[in-house]
């Protein structure tokens, strides 16, 4: 058996606070009685290891759907060689628990990786969006966004929702996701909800909690940074390359700090600019601290 195989064994999953559905085809005949009943339902699609910014999704998607699904899924495909897919913290118990907090879900999707890949790793079929891959993490990380592309596509035909919510926390991957539901034809509306911080700063991530006191103090130079940065923009300053030495320098001041990319970029495309004339445009920045890697982004415009 492949090991990834191993790790979310379906008994450990017993419950009788909200429903959890482990099979696609339970999952899809929920999802269309649902439908069948006029209500309107949306996807929270995670990881798991839940924290207070995707409770927040959560709770949008409350106001915004009669009925909430909450995917929880560790893709393996979207891990390169060497990332973090076995460290990575899965903690189901309490994360039903912290939905149940935020006011509850209605189901809670929870496939195997057997059930998401019943052909084993790696799948013969995948989504890929070009191009907007290329830039920010996509050069970084090869294959990371087709396989979320991949997986978020079976997440959408397990659950068809109407409607989907994502974090600008992971800008690109709301991108390319906008891309894919639209050049489909999924028919779901994609909604970007604001990053959830810390009191610090820092952007709210599971991967947080790899983070020992003196990195979680330094990790606050990745907000610092991207608000200088608007902040010159915004003052008038319209060469990218001021703005990323600024935001270099921010960085580099966090003596655990090990810059991976400091960028503006086109907010809708993702393409790298030099000079900022009228438009939306992306700061964004991935940032080592030891073996955990942040990534944190803020969006800002500049009028014609
Ligand atoms: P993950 O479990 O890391 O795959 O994240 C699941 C969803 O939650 C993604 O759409 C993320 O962008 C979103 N998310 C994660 N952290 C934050 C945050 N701090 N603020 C807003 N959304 C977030």
């Amino acid at each position: 058996m492949n090991p990834v195989f191993a790790i979310f064994p379906p008994s450990r999953i017993e419950n009788d606070r909200v429903q959890i559905i482990q099979t696609i085809a339970e999952m899809q005949s929920t999802a269309d009685a649902v439908r069948a009943g006029g209500q309107r339902l949306a996807l929270v699609p995670t990881m798991g290891a839940l924290h207070e910014g995707h409770l927040e999704l959560v709770r949008e998607a409350k106001k915004q759907a009669d009925h909430v699904t909450v995917s929880i899924f560790v893709n393996p495909t979207q891990f390169a060689p060497g990332e973090d897919f076995e460290e990575y913290p899965r903690t189901l118990e309490a994360d039903m628990n912290a939905l149940e907090d935020a006011g509850g879900v209605d189901v809670i999707f929870a496939p195997s990786a057997e059930e998401m890949y019943p052909f084993g790793l790696p799948p013969y079929t995948s989504v890929n969006v070009r191009d907007l891959d290329r830039y920010l993490c996509g050069a970084f990380r090869e294959g990371h966004f087709e396989g979320v592309t991949s997986v978020v596509s079976k997440l959408f035909l397990a659950c068809r929702p109407n409607l989907a919510i994502f974090g600008q926390k992971d800008a690109q991957q709301l991108a390319i996701i906008r891309r894919m539901t639209i050049e489909q034809g999924f028919g779901i509306d994609i909604f970007g909800h604001p990053i959830v911080r810390e009191a610090n700063g820092l952007a709210m991530s599971s991967r947080n909690r790899y983070l020992n006191p003196e990195e979680r103090r330094q990790a606050r130079v990745l907000s610092q940074a991207l608000q200088h940065a608007a902040g010159l923009a915004g003052g008038g300053e319209r060469t990218v390359a001021v703005l990323v030495d600024a935001m270099r320098e921010i960085v580099a001041s966090a003596s655990l700090a090990r810059l991976q990319y400091a960028e503006v970029v086109d907010a809708e495309t993702l393409q790298p600019v030099t000079a900022l004339h009228s438009g939306r445009f992306l700061a964004a920045l991935a940032v080592f601290f030891g073996e955990t890697r942040l990534i944190d982004n803020t969006t800002f415009e500049i009028a014609p």
